[in-house]
């Protein structure tokens, strides 16, 4: 077998993890791939009778990228296994139309009155679902009205009205946001701008996770180099870039600037010079106030740090441009509150709210900015949930999967226990994936951080 055969790379995972084992007993109800790994390896040592490469496929395919377990390069493993099981075989023709959120959106809100009524019908939504591999359990979202791209061309944001302005960012709305709940980028674009903000919207395409994640490298390839030359030519004009999906804040900042500090290139560019390594200090690339560097030895290092990854073909410049110049919104409003520059809103907004912090805004390293920043609202009533042990199960594209769809469920089903114990007037969560796993489970109306910030503002000019 050669060694980019599929079949060794999703080895190395079960011989690196069952040599560990620490994820034995960490990840036992968090994650579907740590148990099956674990039961596969021990069958193998109890038979004699080696895990097959049908095992093996079985097990990446369990991953959904969570970033709950403790070694990134493990995950990468991973998902370079699953995309060289896809490039020897044939992408299924369901995953192909459902992995491409902004297709799907633009083909339903072409004419969204009659996509809902198709996707609500029984006679017709069943076989729709059945034709892309959904489950037919699972809830499609309607299909807004107006997308927020048709929005954005409205109030003229596609044009760069005021470059001179101080704070101005480029903003980088996410699919789902884009064409699923086009109420939360509408909100993000006007909590900006309410606090003084130039808000820019660049053509931009899916960020990449979706099809990363179904191991489609051709698409995935496709989006990411389009979003790259965009965004770093927008850094280069001085705007920042904004994110109020955290798996695309995730996505621009660790997962594409993975490795890229090791390059040839930036190690040139910071005159690391013949015996060194020289990488940030900081996990957290958008942390530009922490530039000091870490050095390691290249007699030690060299051979085993370099930009081999997924995306080590784009130029590493531009992948630690656009890293370090991407912010969550959160962390970018609560930049605003340490420099004095958010007007906090005397609107108020009523009830008790659960906020569940998704796991790609803590992959980001950031804190909880929105835990802090919702406590500047008034009247509510906020209690966190500790995302660490917690997961929504919907992993994005993956919940709607014919066969993922009771896994998913059975993921989250923990979550979904603790907020009924609670019993909120609503959930307030940044993630749009696990929206829709809350829409699917519970009563409670579901909302971004930012729309109840836009909402206070809202209040505040209501009431005078
Ligand atoms: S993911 Fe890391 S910590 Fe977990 S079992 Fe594998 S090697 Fe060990
Ligand atoms: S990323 Fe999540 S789903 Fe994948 S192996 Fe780690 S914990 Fe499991």
């Amino acid at each position: 077998m050669e060694n980019n055969e599929p079949e060794n790379t999703a080895r190395m995972v079960v011989d690196a993890c069952s040599d560990c084992d620490v994820c034995r007993f960490l990840m036992d109800s968090d994650c579907l791939m740590f148990p099956e790994l674990y039961r596969f390896y021990d069958n193998e040592i109890e038979t004699g009778k080696k895990i097959t490469s049908k095992e093996l496929r079985k097990l990446v395919d369990l991953c959904n990228f969570c970033a709950l377990c403790p070694c990134p390069n493990i995950r990468a493993d991973i998902i370079q296994a699953k995309t060289q099981f896809i490039d020897r075989e044939v992408l299924k023709f369901g995953v192909r139309m459902i992995e491409d959120v902004e297709r799907i959106g633009k083909l339903c809100g072409t004419f969204p009155g009659l996509a809902n009524f198709l996707l609500r019908n029984r006679i017709t939504g069943q076989p729709f679902k059945k034709t892309l591999g959904i489950h037919h359990r699972r809830r499609f979202p309607d299909i807004p009205a107006r997308n927020f791209p048709t929005w954005v061309r409205k109030h003229r944001l596609h044009i760069k009205r005021n470059p001179g302005n101080r704070r101005k960012v480029a903003y980088f709305a996410g699919c789902t946001g884009r064409y699923l709940f086009p109420d939360v980028p509408k909100a993000a674009v006007e909590v900006l701008q309410t606090n003084g903000v130039e808000v820019y919207y660049p053509e931009q395409k899916c960020c990449g996770m979706p099809t990363l994640l179904e191991g489609d490298r051709q698409l995935t390839m496709q989006f990411v180099n389009f979003n790259i030359e965009q965004l770093s030519q927008i850094v280069e004009d001085g705007y920042d870039i904004v994110c109020s999906c955290p798996t695309c804040g995730y996505f621009l900042k660790i997962v594409l600037s993975e490795g890229a500090y090791y390059s040839p290139q930036y190690q040139q560019s910071i005159g690391a010079g013949d015996t060194h390594i020289k990488i940030p200090a900081g996990r957290n690339p958008a942390d530009l106030t922490n530039h000091a560097f870490v050095l390691l030895k290249k007699s030690i290092y060299q051979s085993i740090l370099k930009d081999e990854g997924y995306f080590s073909t784009i130029s590493p410049r531009k992948r630690i441009l656009v890293a370090e110049h991407t912010f969550d919104l959160s962390e970018y409003l609560g930049q605003l509150q340490r420099a004095g520059e958010l007007r906090s809103p005397s609107g108020k907004v009523t009830g008790k709210m659960v906020y569940y912090p998704p796991c790609h805004a803590r992959e980001q390293n950031i804190g909880r900015p929105y835990t802090e920043l919702l406590r500047l609202v008034r009247g509510i009533d906020i209690e966190a949930i500790d995302g660490h042990f917690y997961c929504c199960g919907m992993a994005g594209v993956m919940g709607f999967k014919k066969g993922f769809h009771e896994s998913s469920i059975q993921l989250g089903q923990r979550l979904m226990d603790k907020i009924r114990e609670i019993n909120p007037d609503g959930i307030v969560t940044d993630c749009l994936s696990c929206r829709l796993q809350f829409n699917q489970l519970l009563p409670y109306q579901v909302l971004h951080p930012v729309e109840i910030f836009n909402e206070a503002y809202s209040a505040e000019k209501t009431h005078g």
